[in-house]
């Protein structure tokens, strides 16, 4: 592999707010570095089909506050195919670009892992999801600002909740990860979560309602993680069939989770971290992710990002159950 020129920079998966923050810290840390940058758009989608465009300072300005992405995203199944990865190498030898910086979570991370090892090409990732599911980074790029958005759907929930004398099972998103329920939960006072993480889910319910949550307050709220099988309504079926006696309710809080400003704490990490992309493809670093770990910036290889589970601390369960008498 050559001196690298021209750096690719991509958006993919589930937008979360601070991926533009992101795509403004590598532009503009890229072209102070000598590199050329060019904008890669609809994720794998836009680097199979050639959607491309060289960008500079003035392209990246006025969006840190912006949540979305200005590079729009995909989920693209072609990409997931080594046909689909064939076509996305020969664009990048086409436009002459030399490395590529993927922001996105799991899924796109490792799309890039494979790229980078059938072609030998430079990637490097910045965790951009909403879900704080990749390994080695305290916080993801748009968990933060989800999280927020979160408690302040379940603080005007509580609003009715309480004035029904009501039981809300309020679902949240997070795919296979509980960080969104777990830490929404303790940031406005809900009195559960139940969370993939924690195995005795079902017992869970049977457990908080025999602690007779309704005999020392007139209205619960229980945050639930996102599950095909065992969402809100699940939770609150169960409730109608073997609680009769109480008002239960649902709150599904879907897409607007992933709407909005991104918070102070998502755009610094945001910024840090694609400063650290620019960084690390100076230094000739190749195929890792970049991440913060106690205040400092760290580079995680791309297989141990994707591939091992980031823990939930179990000590957050404790607070939220301690606190929820
Ligand atoms: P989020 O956490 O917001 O869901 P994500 O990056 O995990 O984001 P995915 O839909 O899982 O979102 O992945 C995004 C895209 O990455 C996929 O549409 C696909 O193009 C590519 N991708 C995912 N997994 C792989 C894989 N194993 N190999 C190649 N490409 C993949």
């Amino acid at each position: 592999m050559g001196k690298i020129r021209c750096i690719g920079v991509l958006t993919s998966g589930g937008d979360a707010p601070g991926m533009n923050a992101a795509i403004r810290a590598v532009t503009r840390s890229g072209i102070v570095n000598g590199f050329k940058i060019k904008g890669i758009y609809r994720g794998y989608d836009g680097l199979i089909n050639g959607d491309i465009a060289p960008f500079t300072t003035e392209n990246v300005s006025n969006i840190i506050q912006r949540g979305g992405t200005i590079l729009r995203t995909a989920r693209c199944q072609a990409f997931t195919t080594p046909e689909g990865r064939g076509k996305a190498y020969e664009t990048l030898q086409r436009e002459n670009i030399d490395a590529l910086v993927v922001i996105g979570g799991n899924g796109s991370l490792s799309g890039a892992l494979e790229l980078a090892e059938e072609y030998d090409f430079p990637c490097i990732g910045l965790p951009g999801t909403i879900d704080n599911d990749l390994y080695g980074t305290d916080s993801t790029i748009g968990y933060d600002t989800t999280l927020n958005t979160i408690k302040e759907c379940v603080d005007k929930i509580r609003d009715t909740a309480t004035s029904h004398e009501r039981i809300f099972f309020v679902e949240v998103m997070g795919r296979d990860a509980g960080f969104l329920a777990q830490n929404s939960a303790i940031a406005a006072g809900a009195e559960a979560a139940i969370i993939p993480e924690d195995s005795t889910d079902s017992d869970q319910l049977i457990e908080f309602m025999q602690r007779g949550i309704r005999k020392s307050k007139k209205s619960c709220i229980v945050i639930v993680s996102e599950s095909p099988k065992c969402g809100a309504m699940y939770y609150a079926d169960r409730v109608k069939k073997e609680y009769p006696e109480y008002d239960v309710r649902v709150s599904i809080l879907g897409h607007l989770q992933r709407g909005g400003s991104p918070s102070a704490h998502d755009r610094i990490l945001a910024s840090v971290t694609g400063v650290g992309a620019i960084q690390a493809i100076v230094q000739g670093q190749r195929n890792v992710m970049v991440g913060v770990r106690n205040n400092e910036v760290v580079y995680v290889p791309f297989i141990d990002a994707v591939s091992k589970k980031k823990p939930i601390d179990k000590n957050l369960i404790k607070v939220l159950n301690e606190l929820s008498i």
